[in-house]
């Protein structure tokens, strides 16, 4: 029945899921006999959200209510959006009003696809950083936009060059300081040219700030909506997943500019119902509560950060936060070969961009014992 259906083709647009296919190849590579694999090519944080978070999810959970049991706002629970409202002004200077400039969704990855939804359509280009997080083609792919890349320099800290870049209806340019793949933080002057670019251009700014708070030396997190002009030319997507260990929740924001706050939530509203009040509930907790965990687990990242810095030396690119390390891989050694002869799993730099050739990313997010013997067959492998 189905067959006789004509598949729509903003499906096959898409591109292959890049953690699909890596998680698939490393199945079929742990299925074949040897050493058990050390996989450092996810990026799934291992230490949980802190205890009161935890309980306060089971405490509304609880609840035999409707309150709880029943949809949940679609727009989210005012009180969440007050506390997110509040957490930025105290953690970085902003202050957003919780009624327009806050949506709330389930996690930030839908939150990247549909923003293109509702800022790009077909003749449209969308600006990706080269190196990107490879979620980011999957919106541009179904709004039937064109991908264009921005380029990064990496002797500038990975800083766009909007010089180089395309600049005819131009209808979004992401950003992701701190980023992954390659762990560097925002520099001076970023976000000002972009929002100079966006001014010029007219497109909108979508700054991914899922790694916000996990930046290390003792560097203050810098959000975008902190720089003037900002809110008027885009949003930034916070996540709780890094910050409070909270991946599996699915919760997070897109917060500044109203008017495209405003169709995102318009489309939220034709596509969900809420999420689960316990969560949300939750999610105030970890907002509101004490902050000392975030400081821990980013303290954390950066203690395995400088293990993995000390074994690579001057193969990475400068690590200053998320939780990953950016390599650039000798010309013999490919990820393929790690994971063949050496039983070890790294995220191949290519899926990332063309720039990502030759490249590796490394994950932080995994036990110490871990990383030490990943570290110690990457060692091999270099020798
Ligand atoms: N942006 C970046 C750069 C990410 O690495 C991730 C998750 N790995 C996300 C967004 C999505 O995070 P979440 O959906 O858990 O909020």
């Amino acid at each position: 029945m189905l067959g006789a259906v004509k598949r729509p083709r903003r499906l096959d647009r898409l591109p292959e899921q890049y953690f699909m296919r890596l998680l698939a190849r490393v199945q079929e590579a742990a299925a074949r006999e040897g050493e058990p694999l050390v996989d450092l090519g996810r990026g799934n944080p291992d230490v949980p959200p802190p205890p009161h978070v935890i309980e306060a999810l089971v405490a509304s959970a609880r609840e035999q209510t409707a309150r709880v049991h029943g949809y949940a706002p679609f727009s989210g629970l005012p009180q969440l959006r007050g506390a997110i409202a509040n957490r930025y002004a105290q953690e970085y200077g902003v202050e957003l009003d919780p009624g327009r400039e806050v949506a709330v969704v389930p996690g930030t990855k839908s939150a990247l696809v549909e923003l293109v939804l509702c800022l790009a359509e077909r003749g449209d280009t969308v600006l990706l950083p080269d190196p990107y997080y490879p979620d980011y083609p999957s919106g541009v792919a179904l709004a039937g936009a064109e991908l264009r890349l921005l380029p990064l320099d990496l002797e500038r800290g990975y800083a766009p060059r909007f010089d180089l870049a395309a600049r005819d209806r131009v209808a979004a340019v992401f950003l992701n300081y701190p980023s992954n793949p390659t762990a560097a933080a925002v520099r001076d002057g970023v976000f000002a040219d972009a929002i100079a670019f966006a001014r010029d251009t007219g497109a909108a700014i979508i700054h991914d700030f899922a790694y916000g708070d996990l930046v290390f030396d003792g560097h203050e997190p810098r959000s975008f909506l902190a720089e003037p002009g900002a809110r008027e030319v885009g949003v930034e997507l916070f996540s709780m997943s890094k910050s409070f260990g909270m991946a599996g929740w699915r919760l997070g924001f897109v917060v500044g500019n109203a008017e495209l706050v405003g169709r995102m939530t318009t489309l939220q509203d034709h596509v969900r119902a809420g999420i689960f009040t316990p969560v949300q509930e939750a999610g105030i907790a970890a907002l509101e509560g004490p902050q000392e965990t975030v400081g821990e687990r980013t303290r954390l990242y950066e203690r395995r950060r400088d293990r993995v810095l000390t074994a690579v030396g001057e193969l990475a690119a400068p690590c200053e936060g998320t939780f990953y390390v950016w390599i650039r891989l000798p010309d013999r050694l490919t990820p393929e070969r790690l994971l063949e002869e050496h039983r070890l799993v790294v995220a191949p730099g290519e899926g990332f961009g063309p720039a990502g050739a030759g490249w590796a990313r490394l994950s932080l997010a995994t036990p110490d014992e871990l990383i030490d013997l990943g570290l110690e067959r990457l060692s091999a492998a270099l020798q």
